[in-house]
């Protein structure tokens, strides 16, 4: 395997499991995410962030901006997969990998699976609105045609304690 310097992956010891290599890669990612959701908190958005992966490489960021872009569509996801797509003009985001903080919306798994993204990696759980475990499981839907493999709990206190402090700082308002 060729070793970047720059990769997290290169101050590992070479003995490292596949799985740890995969959670240094999927947490560095969500590193980028978190960034994307830090910027929805400067416009006074909720702050939910994501960036999509493919080949190792950032191709698509966005950040959830429903209220600012009069759009109840904007979702970090949504935002995240249409940058995506445009640059590398293709609707189908294949072997693409979606990361981000919170646990996706009926409307954002519904996306991702027309995208054809091949992961989505993401943070905290929402017990009100998430469909990946919480209200519902879609990615389990058995009769649904097409499949992503979906992970939780990356990084979920960070993305957890930007969203409560931001709740709790709205509160004081
Ligand atoms: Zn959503």
């Amino acid at each position: 395997m060729m070793r970047n310097t720059r990769s997290p992956l290169s101050r590992l010891p070479d003995e490292t499991t596949e799985d740890a290599r995969q959670s240094v890669i999927d947490e560095a990612f969500m590193q980028e995410a978190l960034v994307q959701a830090q910027l929805a908190w400067d416009l006074g958005e909720v702050p939910v962030g994501s960036v999509v992966v493919k080949d190792g490489i950032v191709i698509g960021r966005g950040f959830n901006q429903p209220i600012t872009s009069h759009d109840p569509t904007t979702h970090a996801e949504m935002v995240a997969l249409r940058d995506a797509a445009k640059n590398i003009e293709n609707y189908r985001l294949l072997d693409c990998v979606l990361y981000v903080t919170l646990e996706p919306c009926m409307m954002c798994v519904g996306a991702l699976l027309h995208a054809r993204v091949a992961r989505v990696v993401f943070g905290a759980m929402e017990p009100k609105t998430g469909v990946c475990g919480s209200v519902m499981n879609l990615p389990n839907e058995s009769r649904l045609n097409h499949h992503a493999a979906f992970v939780g709990g990356v990084l979920a206190a960070e993305s957890g304690a930007l969203l409560k402090a931001f709740f709790a700082l709205r509160r004081q308002k």
